[in-house]
C-alpha cells in the first residue's frame, strides 16, 4: 500500500532521513521504534506533505502527490505528535472535523463507531477538549483521525506522556482498529506498546532504518532488550 525508497529528508544542512527504505502492506500494523530525534516525526511529516523529500513514495501503486490536502483525500490521514486539537470546540465537534473529507456521511453513525470504541468520548461529547485528561485527549485525537475514515492511519507517538492504564486502553483500541480492515504505520519511543500488535517493526536511528522484523525478532534482539527493553527480554 505504501512504499518509500530511497527517502532523504533535511533541515537546511542537517540530513535527518537518510535512504529510508520501507513499505507497509495493506491490513498490515506496522511500527517504527527510535530514540528522541531519531527522525520519526520528520517520516510522517513527509509522507503527509507537510515537509519536502528526495526520493519516491507511493501509494497503491501511484507516486503520491505532495500536497497535504490531495494526500488526506487518499485516505491517508495523520494523527500527529501532540495531537494538535481545537481545545475550545467541543468533544463531538472536534470529531466532525475530521469527517471533512467525506461527501456523503450520516454524523450519528460515525461518531457511534468512535463512541463504541472509546466510551469515555460520549460522555464528554459537549465537553471542550480543553478540558479532558491527556488520556482523553490523546483517545479524541485517535478519533477524529477515524472520522476521516483512513485507509493508511499514520499515528505518532500516541502514548507521550500517558500512565500506563491509558496504554494499555489505546493498544487495545489500535488492535480493534487495525482488525476493523485500517492499516496502520505507528512511530512509538514507548517499545513495549509498539511490539505489542505489529505484525512488523523498523528501528530508526539517526535518520537510519538499522533493522527491520516481527516483534518477537525484535524482543530477542540483544541490541533491542538493552537499548529499549531496559535489558529485559
Ligand atoms: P521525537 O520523538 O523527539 O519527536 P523524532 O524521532 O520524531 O523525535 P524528529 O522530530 O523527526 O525526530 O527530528 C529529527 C531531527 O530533525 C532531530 O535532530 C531534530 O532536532 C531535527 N529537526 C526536527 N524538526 C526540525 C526543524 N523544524 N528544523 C530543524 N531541525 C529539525
Amino acid at each position: 500500500m505504501l512504499t518509500i525508497e530511497n527517502l532523504n529528508v533535511y533541515y537546511a544542512k542537517a540530513h535527518v532521513l537518510k535512504n529510508v527504505t520501507l513499505k507497509v502492506s495493506q491490513g498490515e500494523f506496522v511500527s517504527i521504534i527510535g530514540p528522541n530525534g531519531a527522525g520519526k516525526t520528520t517520516l510522517f511529516r513527509t509522507i503527509s506533505g507537510l515537509k519536502d523529500g528526495e526520493g519516491r513514495i507511493s501509494f497503491n501503486g501511484s507516486p503520491l502527490p505532495r500536497d497535504p490536502a490531495k494526500i488526506v483525500q487518499l485516505g491517508v490521514i495523520h494523527c500527529p505528535e501532540g495531537r494538535h486539537l481545537f481545545p475550545e470546540m467541543s468533544v463531538k465537534d472536534n470529531l466532525l472535523l475530521g469527517a471533512f473529507r467525506l461527501k456523503n456521511f450520516d454524523p450519528e453513525s460515525e461518531l457511534e463507531k468512535i463512541y463504541q470504541l472509546f466510551p469515555v468520548l460520549r460522555q464528554r461529547e459537549r465537553q471542550t477538549a480543553r478540558t479532558l485528561s491527556g488520556g482523553e485527549q490523546q483517545m479524541l485525537a485517535i478519533g477524529r483521525a477515524l472520522m476521516g475514515r483512513p485507509e493508511l492511519l499514520l499515528l505518532d507517538e500516541p502514548t507521550l506522556g500517558l500512565a500506563p492504564i491509558v496504554r494499555k486502553t489505546i493498544a487495545e483500541a489500535l488492535k480493534q482498529i487495525n482488525d476493523s480492515g485500517v492499516t496502520i504505520l505507528l512511530a512509538e519511543q514507548n517499545v513495549p506498546f509498539a511490539l505489542a500488535h505489529a505484525h512488523r517493526v523498523y528501528l530508526l536511528e539517526t535518520g537510519i532504518i538499522v533493522k527491520e522484523g516481527t516483534p518477537e525478532e525484535f524482543r530477542a534482539d540483544a541490541h533491542v532488550q538493552q537499548v529499549y527493553l531496559g535489558g529485559v527480554s
